[in-house]
């Protein structure tokens, strides 16, 4: 069962001269292609809504519409029809912006991250959202009470064989969880935004990661250390971090 890591989002954000992508994540399943977050969308480049350009312009996101995970997915051999499933970590507009052009997928994803769009709390949700990537009514799944464990952690089994797991991390946004994915015999960890750029658990000042990313960093770098077998992912990487897609 393949996994394919993407970049579905290049920014430059003003005053750092770093090309910074977002992780989505193409996974195979019994049950179909599951993507994990869907970065930017077609019309967050070519028709953006007003909050759009705004955070456009606020995050210096690169206009590439090619980057988009609907146009990189046949480059990897899979027809964005065969996605049936996706699963969000949070709902940031850089993470939820691709929903657009996958309407006929499920998109799964925590009720309070969900409860998030009609009842922002936190200052990251009041400005991050881009209501536009939710306006085509996704069929939404969610997922409230974490009755498992995966590892040490609380966890939500999906809908999904090989196993994939949420995993609340909540702090970034009032409900970012993780996901576990099955891959052979070990597992990635995509931590999305509760993990600094690189899932760099060092990265300063650790105030300031505290405050954007949550509470999780110091027990996530514990976890790691103790289980160098699992791979683990952040929202964000430097570009050159992901591995080139096939142009055609
Ligand atoms: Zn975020």
């Amino acid at each position: 069962m393949t996994v394919h890591l993407l970049n579905c989002v290049s920014m430059k954000p003003p005053l750092l001269n770093w090309h910074v992508g977002g992780t989505c994540l193409l996974v195979e399943r019994e049950e179909g292609w599951v993507m994990v977050d869907s970065g930017l969308g077609l019309q967050d480049h070519l028709s953006p809504s007003r909050t759009g350009r705004f955070l456009n312009q606020c995050f210096g996101v690169i206009n590439a519409p090619q980057e988009t995970a609907v146009r990189q997915a046949p480059r990897l051999g899979v027809a964005p029809e065969a996605v049936k499933h996706i699963v969000q970590t949070h709902l940031h507009f850089d993470h939820a912006g691709g929903l657009p052009d996958f309407p006929w997928a499920a998109v799964h994803v925590h009720r309070r991250e969900f409860d998030t769009l009609a009842h922002p709390k936190k200052w990251i949700e009041r400005y991050a959202h881009n209501l536009a990537s939710f306006a085509h009514g996704p069929q939404w799944v969610l997922y409230e009470e974490a009755r498992e464990k995966w590892f040490d952690f609380d966890a939500i089994r999906l809908p999904f064989n090989p196993a994939m797991f949420l995993v609340p991390l909540f702090g970034h946004t009032s409900g970012l969880c993780g996901v576990a994915i099955r891959e052979g015999e070990g597992w990635y960890f995509q931590c999305a935004d509760a993990l600094p750029l690189n899932a760099d658990f060092d990265f300063k000042p650790a105030w300031l990661m505290r405050w954007i990313l949550g509470p999780h960093v110091p027990g996530l770098k514990v976890f790691s250390q103790a289980h160098p077998e699992i791979r683990m992912l952040s929202g964000h990487m430097l570009a050159d971090r992901y591995p080139p897609v096939p142009s055609i």
